[in-house]
């Protein structure tokens, strides 16, 4: 199925995704670069994913994949795990995007790992065509620790 812009989606509301700005479109054509490094040896599924923090700095990471499937990490993941281990905690916006062209957007596991620092622009490509959306729009109802994070 071929997805064009603003054409309704069953359950999905039609204003979900926005065109993305120019920033916001670089961001998308550097995970696009990064995702040539991926390590998917057994999908062919090279992903990247580019987080934008603080200060105009950005970090990458791509999907690495394991002979035991389920211990494979999402490009998404692995950004964020970069983002953190320098010390950032807030993101602007993370850009998903596919070494091939095929769309991509964040699991559900990344949304909820994303989601744990706040509120983000997702820039993804759905039905051919890079589009923005909010992750809280993506993830209506993270799960939330009964206590307050100690960080
Ligand atoms: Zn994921």
């Amino acid at each position: 199925m071929t997805l064009h812009a603003g054409s309704p989606v069953a359950g999905c509301p039609q204003d979900l995704w926005r065109e993305p700005d120019r920033d916001e479109r670089a961001l998308w054509e550097e995970a696009r670069v990064v995702a040539a490094r991926a390590y998917a040896p057994y999908s062919g599924f090279h992903v990247g994913a580019v987080v934008s923090a603080g200060a105009g700095l950005s970090y990458c990471g791509v999907n690495v994949e394991n002979a035991s499937y389920p211990v494979g990490l999402c490009a998404e993941r692995a950004a964020l795990a970069a983002a953190v281990a320098a010390g950032e905690r807030r993101f602007a916006a993370l850009a998903v995007a596919t070494a091939d062209g095929r769309d991509a957007a964040p699991c559900g596991a990344c949304l909820q790992a994303l989601g744990e620092f706040g509120d983000l622009e997702i820039v993804a490509q759905v039905g051919d065509e890079v589009r923005v959306a909010p992750l809280r729009a993506l993830l209506t109802t993270p799960f939330q620790a009964p206590e307050a994070p100690r960080a």
